[in-house]
C-alpha cells in the first residue's frame, strides 16, 4: 500500500496514528495516511507562526514571495497528470475532470504570484498639519486553512495562494477522505523553496485535528471550506482564539430555464451543473426551475442526457460520472432520495445504484411539482435534480430565492432586459447567464446566507488575508503642546 506523510515545519513526518484510505471506485483500502492529532497539530502552528515572527519568511519581499509562487505555480503545471490520477484514486473524481481542473490551479498560483507585490498600503489625508498618517497592509497572521473532500487541490489553491501572497503562514488540514493529492502538493512547496514552517500540511479527522487547529491560540484567521454544519463547530472554536473566519459552505443552487432559451445548450449546461463531478460540488446546479410550457420538452432532454451518461471506472478518459467519493456520501443520498419519494417527488429516471464494486449511483432527476419534497431543501452532494415548474417571472424569482443558502444560480434566458432584472433580484453570492460552473482565478467566488462568507478568488481575496497597521507619524520638532487634551 501506497504510504502518504504530513509535512510540518519544511520536514515530512508520520502523524501520530494512521489510517487507511479508501478507493471508492472498488471500496478496497489502497493507501496509508498520517493522522494528525493535537501535537502534530501544535507543531505546524508552532512552526508557522515562529516563521512568521522571526523567520526568514518574514524577511522576504514581496516580489520575493512573488517568485517563490510563480516557482510554485511552474511545479504544479509540470504534475498536474501525477497529482490528478491521485486525486482520481483517492476521491473518484473522474480523471477527466481532475486533470483539467488541476492544471488550471496552476493559474490561480500564477495569478496569485502576481498580485504578491501589488498589495499596497495608502496615505491618508489626515485632519492634522504636523502629522503623516498611513496604512501599512500586514499579513493577517498564522491562517488554518481547513478543506472539504471535494476538489481538495483547487479548494486549498484558493486559500494557499492569496495567503502566500499577503505574506501568510499557514497549517493547511486536508479532509481525511481523499487527502492524498494535498499530501503530495506538499513535494512541490518544499521542490520550491518556501522557508520551513510557511506551509505546514496535515490531514485528520474533525474533532482530535480540525478542532484542535481552529481553535488553537496562535491561529489568527480560520479559512474553512466545508458543509454548514461542521461551520458551526469552526466558528465556536473560534470563540476560544477569536480568529476571524472565511466560511465556504454548501448550496442549493437554483438553475432558471425559461421557455426562449436555447433548450439544448441549457440541458448541456444543467449536466453540467448537477451530473459533472458526481454532483459533488459545491455550486451544483440541483434545483432546476423550470418554465412550464417547456417543462416536459425540456425534462425529455436532460432524461435522454443523463441516461446516455458514460458511468465507469474514474481512471477511463471516456469515463463521464464516477463514484461518489465515501460510501457515506451514498449512503445519504439513496436515504434522501427515498425519504423525497416518500414525500410525493415522481422518479423521471435513476435512483439507483448500479450493481457491482464501488460507490456509484446512477444520474437521477426528481419532479418534485406538487410536493413538499426535502431534496428540494436538504444538500445531496450528489448526482440528483430536483425539478419545480413556475408561469411566471416573479414566481421563477420566489421558488429561486425559496432557500436558506445562496451560493450559485443559473439563469437561461434570451431576453436581456429579463436578465437584468432578475441577476438584480436573485440571492446568490454569483450568477451565471446562459452558462453554468465557469470559475477563475480572477473572478470571486462565495456566497450568501448558509453558503457563509467571505471571497475567494480576485484580488479582495488577498487583501483578506491582510489587516492594516494605521502608523501616526509627527512631523514637528515643536514640544507636543498640551498633554491633557486628546490629539
Ligand atoms: P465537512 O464539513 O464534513 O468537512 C470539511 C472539513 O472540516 C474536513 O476537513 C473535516 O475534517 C473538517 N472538520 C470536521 N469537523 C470539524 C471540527 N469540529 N472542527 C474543525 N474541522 C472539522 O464537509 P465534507 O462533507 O467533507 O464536504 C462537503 C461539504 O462541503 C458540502 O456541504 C459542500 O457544499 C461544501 N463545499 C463547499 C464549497 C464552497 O466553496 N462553497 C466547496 C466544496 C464543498
Amino acid at each position: 500500500m501506497q504510504r502518504f506523510q504530513c509535512y510540518i515545519d519544511g520536514e515530512f513526518a508520520d502523524g501520530e496514528a494512521r489510517f487507511e484510505s479508501i478507493d471508492p471506485a472498488t471500496g478496497a483500502a489502497w493507501a496509508e495516511m498520517p493522522e494528525a492529532r493535537e501535537a502534530d497539530v501544535n507543531r505546524a502552528v508552532e512552526a508557522a507562526h515562529r516563521t512568521l515572527s522571526a523567520g526568514p519568511w518574514s524577511k522576504l519581499t514581496a516580489t520575493q514571495r512573488g517568485k517563490l509562487l510563480y516557482k510554485l505555480a511552474d511545479l504544479v503545471a509540470e504534475n498536474a497528470q501525477k497529482l490528478a490520477e491521485l486525486e482520481t484514486r483517492d476521491t473518484g473524481k473522474i480523471i477527466r475532470e481532475t486533470s483539467a481542473q488541476i492544471a488550471y490551479v496552476a493559474e490561480y498560483y500564477r495569478y496569485y504570484a502576481g498580485i504578491a507585490d501589488k498589495i499596497e498600503g495608502s496615505y491618508l489625508p489626515i485632519d492634522k498639519p504636523d502629522m503623516d498618517v498611513w496604512l501599512r497592509r500586514e499579513p493577517i497572521g498564522v491562517v488554518a486553512m481547513v478543506v472539504p473532500w471535494n476538489s481538495q487541490l483547487f479548494l486549498s489553491a484558493v486559500k494557499i495562494g492569496p495567503a502566500l501572497a499577503a505574506g501568510c503562514t499557514m497549517v493547511v488540514k486536508a479532509s481525511e477522505d481523499g487527502p492524498a493529492p494535498v499530501l503530495e502538493f506538499a513535494r512541490l512547496i518544499h521542490e520550491a523553496g518556501f522557508p520551513a514552517g510557511v506551509v505546514n500540511i496535515i490531514t485528520g479527522f474533525g474533532p482530535a485535528c480540525g478542532a484542535a487547529l481552529s481553535r488553537h491560540p496562535k491561529v489568527d484567521h480560520i479559512a474553512f471550506t466545508g458543509g454548514p454544519e461542521t461551520a458551526r463547530h469552526v466558528v465556536r472554536n473560534s470563540a476560544e482564539n477569536l480568529a476571524s473566519t472565511s466560511l465556504e459552505l454548501g448550496g442549493k443552487s437554483p438553475f432558471i430555464v425559461f421557455a426562449d432559451a436555447d433548450l439544448e445548450s441549457a440541458a448541456n449546461a444543467q449536466v453540467a451543473g448537477i451530473f459533472a463531478a458526481t454532483g459533488q460540488s459545491c455550486v451544483a446546479g440541483s434545483r432546476l426551475i423550470v418554465e412550464t410550457s417547456v417543462k416536459d420538452r425540456f425534462l425529455d432532454i436532460l432524461k435522454a442526457k443523463a441516461e446516455a451518461v458514460r458511468i465507469g471506472s474514474p481512471l477511463d478518459m471516456a469515463t463521464e460520472v464516477g463514484p461518489l467519493a465515501t460510501r457515506r456520501q451514498r449512503d445519504h443520498i439513496e436515504a434522501l432520495v427515498e425519504r423525497s419519494l416518500a414525500a410525493g417527488a415522481k422518479l423521471v429516471t435513476g435512483g439507483t445504484a448500479p450493481e457491482g464494486a464501488g460507490y456509484y449511483y446512477r444520474p437521477t432527476i426528481l419532479d418534485c411539482d406538487g410536493s413538499a419534497s426535502p431534496s428540494l431543501d436538504e444538500e445531496f452532494f450528489g448526482p440528483v435534480l430536483s425539478v419545480l415548474s413556475f408561469e411566471t417571472e416573479a414566481e421563477a424569482l420566489e421558488l429561486a430565492n425559496n432557500t436558506r443558502y445562496g451560493l450559485a444560480a443559473g439563469l437561461f434566458t434570451r431576453d436581456l432586459t429579463r436578465a437584468h432584472r432578475l441577476i438584480k433580484g436573485i440571492r446568490a453570492g454569483i450568477v451565471w447567464v446562459n452558462t453554468y460552473r465557469a470559475v477563475s482565478p480572477i473572478a470571486p467566488f462565495g456566497g450568501f446566507g448558509l453558503s457563509g462568507h467571505g471571497r475567494e478568488g480576485g484580488m479582495a481575496a488577498a487583501l483578506d488575508f491582510t489587516r492594516t497597521k494605521t502608523v501616526w507619524l509627527r512631523t514637528s520638532d515643536e514640544p507636543i503642546p498640551d498633554p491633557f487634551v486628546m490629539r
